[in-house]
């Protein structure tokens, strides 16, 4: 059998290049001995509602608001989740499936309502650096490590009781105040953090990927797992401005990796 990973409207949401989450999903079951492949619909396509995993990612506000639109009057995606359908929703796309988000006009748009979170304009500065996120414990039990990934949004992120949140903050904004980050329900993870995502925490994808067709064989992981060690060491500084993405140091403040210190950071 063929895995199908849909890449929902990349010309309309793939701004911070979310659109290799998809690459790596399908790679990935591909080392796996499966086939797979992935179906990039673009705007002027229509959704497949009979895909096993969907990946659709983050973008600017009025793009965000066309991709809504049509999702919501073609529902594809709620089929799709009904077939038990995963879903990896970044940024723009978590904030799309939920219940509410505000458009580029400032007004309140109406999302998919797959997960129960609501999206406003944010009173704070844009958030925006790197990310490090400590998951929640049912997320831990299932195998997460930290999450490390970067955060661009000028919106925040509330949940309702029927989402769970994919963790704490440690470094960054995450969905409000740098409490949270993330929203899921059932087969649906949305989350902020770019980078891309699965590219950075490999651990995530094979998570998703479990939850698409039960369990997985292991994979040599060195390289992604050396990604992720470094970006969990030295994201930290970078937010803090202590050095630049590279090694710089930028001046003042403590350069190097160690634990986000300091930890959860708003930016003002
Ligand atoms: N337009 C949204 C915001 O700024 C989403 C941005 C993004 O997808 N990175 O909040």
């Amino acid at each position: 059998m063929t895995i199908s990973i849909a890449l929902v409207y990349p010309d309309l949401l793939g701004t911070y290049g979310d659109s290799g989450n998809a690459a790596i999903l399908a790679q990935r079951l591909r080392w796996r001995g499966h086939e797979a492949r992935v179906l990039t619909i673009s705007a002027a396509d229509t959704v497949p509602a009979d895909c096993e995993l969907y990946v659709i990612g983050g973008g600017e506000d009025l793009p965000q608001d066309l991709a809504a639109a049509r999702l919501r009057e073609e529902r594809p995606l709620h089929r799709a989740v009904e077939n038990g359908a995963v879903v990896l929703a970044v940024c723009a796309g978590l904030q799309i499936l939920g219940r509410s988000f505000v458009g580029p006009d400032g007004k309140e748009s109406d999302g998919l309502g797959l997960l129960d979170c609501v999206t406003v304009r944010s009173t704070s500065d844009r958030a925006i650096g790197e990310v490090v996120v400590e998951p929640a414990g049912e997320w831990a039990s299932a195998g997460l490590p930290l999450l490390t990934g970067f955060e661009n949004h000028g919106a925040v992120t509330e949940l309702g009781p029927d989402a769970r949140p994919v963790g704490t903050v440690q470094v960054g904004v995450g969905n409000k105040d740098g409490t949270i980050e993330g929203a899921v329900g059932g087969r649906v993870w949305g989350t902020y953090l770019h980078g891309p995502v699965l590219a950075r925490n490999p651990r995530l994808a094979d998570l998703l990927l479990s939850w698409a067709i039960g369990p997985l064989d292991p994979l040599d992981d060195s390289e992604p797992e050396a990604l992720h060690a470094e970006r969990c060491e030295h994201g930290p500084a970078e937010r803090r401005g202590t050095v630049r993405a590279g090694g710089g140091r930028a001046g003042g403040g403590r350069a190097g990796g160690g634990r986000a210190g300091g930890g959860r950071r708003r930016l003002r």
